[in-house]
């Protein structure tokens, strides 16, 4: 049995009286990558934000390394550490530099060595193509760049498991593919992601999982190869022409 990292089982949640997810089910093996697709409004972001406490829910659970959540979870700190997650917009702070947005958690919330954070931090850089611009300011980045930094930003906090949602969503077409290129990159290192996206050439070549949201439910959950080639259900199938 391969092991998994997350198992979500009959989550449901609701935004008041509004259901947004309904029964969820589904498991994240290590160092796999699920990719959630779904149209606009299907509750992707919402699914992403209760996998890290950033949202309630009102019943199921979710298991996630030795932890169970269930409704009203209070203790989502240290389990957040092992959780990296970049959003489609990177809200880097302004007023400091590329290294010290980095080095804020590593040194402020896990009260790590600054000569082995900063070790790291370079190293990480280097791995997204940025180790000349550890001195800049955000200001002076471009979008693309900004995003590599996001995602460098929550890798310094060594996560298990990383949540990317829509990265690439608000990027210029030609910084898209060097922040895709991280991804990749990391999932060839075997980090556990689980990403919500609209490149779909990207998530076919990235995709060991693919599950498919449509109103708030999962109804279809296929490996990579399977859904983008033989998609089973009607839905899913539309949904892939529609993005074609
Ligand atoms: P997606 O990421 O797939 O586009 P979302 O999770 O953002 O979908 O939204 C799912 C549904 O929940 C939508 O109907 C949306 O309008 C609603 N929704 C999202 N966030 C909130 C919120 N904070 N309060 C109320 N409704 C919300
Ligand atoms: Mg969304």
């Amino acid at each position: 049995m391969p092991d998994k990292l997350l198992t979500v089982s009959h989550l449901n949640k609701s935004y008041g009286k509004k259901p947004v997810l309904h029964d969820i089910n589904l498991e994240v093996e290590k160092a796999s990558v699920t990719v959630l697709l779904g149209p606009s409004g299907s509750g992707k972001s919402t699914l992403i934000r209760c996998l890290n406490g950033l949202e309630d829910f009102q019943s199921g659970q979710i298991d996630f390394m030795d932890q169970t959540i269930k409704p009203g979870f209070k203790k989502w700190q240290p389990i957040r550490q092992h959780i990296g997650m970049v959003f489609q917009s990177y809200d880097l702070f302004p007023n400091r530099t590329v290294l010290d947005n980095i080095l804020l958690g590593p040194l402020k919330v896990q009260k790590r060595d600054k000569h082995e954070a900063t070790e790291q931090a370079m190293q990480l850089l280097k791995e997204v193509q940025l180790a000349d611009y550890a001195n800049v300011y955000p200001r002076q980045l471009s979008g693309g760049q900004k995003q590599r930094i996001a995602i460098v930003r929550a890798l310094a906090l060594k996560p298990e498991f990383m949540l990317f949602d829509e990265v690439t969503a608000s990027l210029d077409p030609e910084m898209v593919r060097g922040v895709l290129e991280v991804m990749l990159q990391l999932a060839h290192q075997k980090m556990t992601m689980l990403v919500v996206t609209h490149e779909m050439n990207f998530a076919q070549q990235i995709a060991d999982q693919v599950l498919f949201l449509e109103a708030g439910k999962i109804v279809e959950a296929s490996s990579g190869q399977t859904f983008f080639t033989q998609p089973k259900t009607e839905r899913a199938q539309e949904f892939l022409n529609s993005m074609a």
